[in-house]
């Protein structure tokens, strides 16, 4: 399997997920124009992307879906609840590429697993997504105010994960943001804290010391990638006794490297 992070913050996220013939996009939230810049810039043709898996409904998720669909003909999926949250955004989509698809059920494509689990969130439906093949997996868990037990599981049993490191708490509380935006970022709706992402990675190390893990959705308002980094690391270092050389940090609007996993 091979991941790469196209782009990832406040502004516009986008993964991209290759398994043997099979490439997919979780999340199109930037214009489709960027996006085929940035999967060029990784050497991967748009033409071969064969379906994207939604998130939920916010812009940052869904910008460049409806103009994608409408180009390359391929099948979009996301929960009833993404569905009728984004309907009206995506403009004219064909009935056979709308495809809705279920929490707690296995999906294939080719030798690829894809199970799509809830996360908690101001959208109608949210979902994180883990995708297995030939004994890999691969998640992606950001846009969520909480992580549950079930989820914390999830991430012990990956190969790689992208995680979400939204905000310093000190930047957000200190910062322009209005008390209730403040007040929903922080909620268990709202975002992961990179102190919030430091104590779950710190957990999850304990019983997977394989996994690679990338830091994803930065706020631009409230964080600093270098930041969120050093708020990871140091956490790691307090808990687990040492830093992890297998944290990365995702890029606004830019693709990541792409990971293999062997
Ligand atoms: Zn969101
Ligand atoms: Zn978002």
């Amino acid at each position: 399997m091979r991941y790469c992070s196209v782009a990832s913050g406040s502004n516009g996220n986008c993964h991209y997920i290759e398994s043997g013939e099979y490439r997919i996009l979780v999340d199109l939230g930037l214009s489709a124009r960027q996006i085929e810049d940035g999967l060029k810039s990784v050497g991967i043709d748009p033409a071969s992307i064969n379906g994207i898996f939604v998130t939920h409904e916010h812009s940052d998720h869904i910008r460049g879906i409806g103009v994608w669909a409408r180009r390359y003909k391929v099948p979009i999926l996301a929960t009833a609840g993404t569905w009728k949250g984004m309907e009206r955004s995506l403009g004219p989509v064909s009935g056979e590429l709308a495809v809705t698809i279920r929490t707690g059920k296995g999906y294939r494509l080719g030798d690829m697993r894809i199970e799509a689990f809830s996360i908690y969130h101001d959208a109608n439906e949210p979902v994180g997504y883990c995708f297995e093949s030939g004994g890999r997996k691969i998640a992606v868990m950001t846009d969520t105010g909480m992580v549950t037990s079930d989820m914390k599981h999830r991430l012990m049993d990956c190969d790689l994960a992208v995680v979400e490191s939204n905000h310093d708490v000190d930047m957000l509380m200190h910062g322009r943001y209005p008390w209730p935006l403040k007040k929903r970022i922080r909620s268990n709706l709202g975002h992961l804290s990179n102190e919030d992402c430091g104590s779950i990675l710190a957990e999850v190390f304990v019983e997977n010391a394989r996994g690679t893990f990338l830091l994803g959705h930065l706020s631009e308002e409230n964080n600093r990638p270098e930041l969120a980094m050093e708020t990871v690391q140091t956490i790691l270092e307090e808990r687990l006794g040492e830093r992890k050389d297998s944290v990365f940090l995702t890029k606004r609007g830019a693709p990541t490297d792409m990971f293999t996993l062997p």
